[in-house]
């Protein structure tokens, strides 16, 4: 573990559960209830726009009541003590790795806690709900929606993405099911250029042959002594 600078780790849904939020097929192919393509398609959207408010508005608010557990916390502390380069790519749309005290963080799939206007393309901190069309603040358009990345639509900032995974020696996926594309390539991304790779998940993951290492268990116990370890070799 001492020969690593440049550290790109990929979150998922899995490294939240422990906070109290839903993963994302958690209970036979559902979430929360829905069906994906019912809430988190701009088909939807257009489709039936007040389910997909209401279904986001709700979300909005029961993660401003979550905490984050002690993998965000230990990787907030990899990213302070971490002296070489570190991304924290996330396909989460909670704050609780920022609100551990990560700051290298990268949201690909969007934010909760953001609001996008459509008819002005700008963003703005939001925490309260959409249902009611409020306007947006920058040019007063009712067209504000959750700037969330439904299926179908472009993740953001793959090219810092691809950048930072281009530097790094070391990629780590930690509580993500390999399902989601484009993140779940980024493992044979990494691994082409001769990237290590590890992965740190619950269950073995659609993509776990193609890591170098697997561990499996929960994040708030593998995720904290894979940081020790890896501290610990950059001291030594
Ligand atoms: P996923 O639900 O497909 O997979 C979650 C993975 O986490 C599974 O492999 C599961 O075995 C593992 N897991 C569950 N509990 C765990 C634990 N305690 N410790 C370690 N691993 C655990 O989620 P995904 O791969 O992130 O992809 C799905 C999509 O869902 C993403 O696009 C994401 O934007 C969205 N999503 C986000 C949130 C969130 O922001 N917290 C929640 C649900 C879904």
């Amino acid at each position: 573990m001492t020969d690593y600078r440049n550290i790109v780790i990929l979150t998922g849904a899995g490294v939240s559960a422990e906070s109290g939020i839903d993963t994302f097929r958690a209970e036979g192919g559902l979430w929360e209830q829905h069906r994906v393509e019912d809430v988190a398609t701009p088909e939807a959207f257009a489709r039936d726009p007040d389910l997909v408010l209401r279904f986001y508005d709700m979300r909005r608010a029961a993660i401003q009541t979550k905490v984050p557990n002690g993998a965000h916390l230990a990787l907030a502390r990899l990213d302070r003590e971490w002296a070489g380069n570190l991304l924290i790519v996330t396909q989460n749309v909670d704050d609780l790795h920022e609100r551990a005290g990560a700051r290298r963080v990268l949201h690909m799939h969007g934010e909760h806690l953001n609001a996008w206007c459509t008819a002005c393309d700008t963003r703005h901190p939001w925490r309260g709900p959409l249902m009611d069309r409020p306007p947006c603040p920058h040019c007063g358009a009712n067209a504000l929606r959750p700037d969330i990345v439904w299926f179908g639509e472009m993740p953001y900032r793959m090219d810092d993405i691809y950048a930072a995974l281009g530097q790094a020696d070391l990629f780590v996926s930690i509580g993500t099911s390999g399902a989601v594309y484009p993140a779940a390539g980024l493992v044979r991304e990494a691994r082409a250029q001769g990237t290590a790779t590890l992965e740190l998940n619950l269950e073995p993951s659609q993509g776990t042959r193609w890591f170098d290492e697997a561990r499996h268990g929960p994040a708030s116990v593998l995720v904290p002594a894979w940081v020790d370890e890896v501290l610990s070799g950059q001291s030594g």
